[in-house]
């Protein structure tokens, strides 16, 4: 371990202790190696003078919500210590009442809960404490004789706690152990399985001293062996949708799934014992609500492996249930591939990114230990207290979302501007992940939000479709809606004038382009969460025009394909639907001048034109894509086949 301390940065300072809690607990927060996302509590005993006028002496401790590694002074709650050392007093303290008490000794009723240690925080005799669930400590202690080998390395310095749940009974457990002792020889404490606390009057010496002592672990090690470069194959998109879907059918509502067959995770996943070794236990029980006990082991037949998961997993509940915890879903959160690679599975990228951040570091600290006698995860049942303890689980009750498009995966065509675009935003604004191809590099920029990302791709190359929908899928593991809406149109032409590349054209990216797109897909589709196909169709269709016989011949050709698909696919619970635009003038094509010639062709004002249909109504883009999102969702649940005019009402096509 690096001790990343910086003098100068915190010259300035000066005796400010909640600044400088603030910078010790960021330089522990970025490092990987100590805690992960939001792991691990930090806290500084100070005073501080009230509303009224009264001064207490309180703990600055971790609020719920706030991460070590971009935490601010308002992450750190103020908690009177008198309240916090006589609920230590305490023989017995529900979780509830816990959570209550602290709550009503908070100088700011309105600032985040304190962290479930603040009470083990309060106790401690020190100005600084840290504490983290450090790898390579609680590698150690998850090894045979690992209680000795702490003892062995760190002596009297250390005071060694054996494993209980954490929060009060924690900080009673600790109470007794250290009544009486002597507390000025101690540098830290380790808990067994869990993970490791220093302390200090000075911010500098706690956090040195948790650099020294992790640094210590990591030495009792011995050297990292060359990592041996395992035959690893990758894992194919279609792999990747089916393990999706039945991951999803078990969870019962879509979920992302991100897939690692790269370098470290692909060799791991190739070595004999690796479907042995992932399925010993979590690292520390902090990280079970994000991984569950074990991941999946997927073989051959994707779905029996995931079945045998979730009746495992029923099988864990019922033994440990006492009866009045609610059963999660049985879904696996990450998944090994053997000789492929690893997946994680969740709601949303950022538990995705949680979740391999995490079992990587799990994976590296089985190794570890494996070197040196054996990995000895923590028992079944106390994993199962820290994965079913109220307080752990309310930490994700923020995560989730009731967006109706949250865990699906959406792709676009034809969305650097216009309708695509428009669509791109509301699918993400309500929670899909969304790939937009486009022919145009500007796609590549299209977009500011982190759900959206575009490819560059022309629909009219075959080959390039194909591998463009499968890098769509290989994203979160699948597509389950697919907006088929690049197009173009055609100059003015009788057919009797038509120049034969403006027809072709036409046909290529209107007609065939999509035909490209749509068969591609299928596969991914028939995988897919209520999948839905949405073609962008035209007024044209249904009441053409003269001079647009190119475009409107194509678009029509596009609605035979949608209702042939229509029949091909509903037993694959596909649905396939088309919306029929007229006079959505915020796209690209519609400028200025184009608008002011078509109003004085008619002999009215742009005004006018504008809203030239029955209900005499501006139709954007965005009326579209709502539409669209419609026809994606729940309500077009039992339609498929179907026409639907999005043009403010149009005489003929009624
Ligand atoms: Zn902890």
């Amino acid at each position: 371990m690096r001790d990343l301390w910086d003098k100068k940065a915190v010259q300035d300072l000066g005796d400010d202790l909640l600044a400088l809690r603030v910078y010790s607990s960021r330089l522990i927060g970025q490092a990987p190696d100590l805690v992960l996302h939001g792991g691990g509590n930090t806290s500084v005993k100070g005073s501080i003078t009230d509303f009224i006028g009264e001064t207490h002496d309180v703990l600055y401790v971790k609020g719920s919500g706030w991460d070590l590694a971009t935490i601010e002074p308002a992450g750190f709650p103020a908690v009177k210590m008198k309240a916090l050392l006589a609920l230590s007093q305490f023989e017995t303290l529900s979780d509830a009442q816990m959570v209550r008490a602290q709550r009503a000794a908070m100088i700011d009723p309105s600032a985040p809960a304190p962290s479930v240690e603040a009470i083990l925080h309060a106790l401690i005799p020190f100005r600084f404490v840290d504490h983290t669930h450090a790898d390579a400590v609680v590698a150690l202690s998850n090894t045979p004789g690992g209680e000795g080998r702490i003892r062995n390395l760190y002596g009297d310095k250390v005071l060694v706690v054996p494993y209980v749940m954490p929060g009060f009974l924690l900080a009673k457990t600790v109470a007794q152990m250290t009544k009486g002792i002597d507390w000025s020889q101690l540098e830290g404490m380790v808990l067994m399985h869990h993970g490791i606390f220093s302390f200090a009057d000075d911010a500098y010496e706690s956090y040195r001293r948790m650099i020294d002592l992790v640094s210590a672990a990591e030495e009792a090690f011995g050297d990292e062996p060359h990592a041996q470069d395992g035959a690893s194959m990758p894992i194919s998109a279609l792999e990747r949708a089916t393990i999706r879907s039945a991951v999803s059918g078990i969870a019962k509502r879509p979920m992302l799934a991100s897939f690692d067959d790269s370098g470290a995770a692909g060799s791991f996943a190739s070595q004999k014992d690796a479907a042995d070794i992932v399925t010993r236990g979590p690292l520390t029980p902090d990280h079970v609500i994000r991984t569950k006990r074990i991941p999946a082991v997927i073989e051959d037949d994707v779905i029996v492996s995931v079945e045998k998961f979730a009746e495992e997993y029923k099988a864990y509940f019922d033994c440990h249930s006492d009866g009045t915890q609610i059963r999660l879903d049985c879904a696996p959160r990450w998944a090994l591939i053997p000789g492929k690679g690893v997946a994680a599975f969740g709601r949303q990228p950022k538990e995705l990114k949680i979740i391999h951040d995490i079992t990587r570091h799990t994976m590296g600290a089985i190794r570890r230990a494996e070197r040196i006698g054996g990995w000895r995860a923590l028992p079944e049942r106390d994993v199962f207290e820290v994965e079913y303890w109220e307080l752990e689980q309310a930490k994700l009750g923020k995560g989730g979302s009731d967006l109706e498009f949250e865990g699906r995966c959406v792709m676009i065509t034809g969305g650097a501007s216009g309708i695509g675009h428009a669509c791109a935003h509301r699918f993400a604004e309500r929670g899909a992940q969304v790939t937009v191809l486009d022919k145009e590099d500007a796609v590549l920029g299209a977009f500011d939000s982190p759900s959206i990302t575009g490819m560059v791709c022309d629909v009219t190359d075959v080959s390039a479709v194909a591998d463009a929908v499968e890098s769509a899928a290989c994203r979160y593991g699948g597509i389950d809606v697919v907006v088929s809406n690049a197009g173009i149109f055609s100059p003015s032409s009788l057919i009797e004038e038509m120049p034969e590349a403006d027809w072709q054209r036409s046909i290529d990216i209107n007609l065939s382009g999509a035909m490209h797109v749509v068969r591609a897909s299928i596969p991914f589709l028939r995988l897919g969460w209520e999948p839905s196909l949405v073609f962008i169709g035209s007024k044209n269709v249904p009441a053409p025009g003269p001079a647009a016989g190119a475009y409107s011949v194509a678009k029509a050709g596009l609605m035979q394909l949608a209702r042939v698909l229509a029949l091909e696919v509903a037993n694959d619970g596909i649905r396939v639907n088309t919306v029929h635009p007229n006079g959505v003038f915020d796209t690209a094509i519609w400028t200025d001048e184009v608008l002011q010639a078509r109003a004085s062709h008619y002999g009215i004002t742009v005004e006018q034109y504008r809203k030239n249909n029955l209900l005499q109504r501006e139709v954007n883009s965005m009326d579209v894509a709502e539409m669209v999102c419609a026809m994606a969702g729940s309500a077009f649940r039992c339609t498929t086949g179907a026409q639907v005019p999005i043009d403010g009402g149009n005489d003929r096509v009624l």
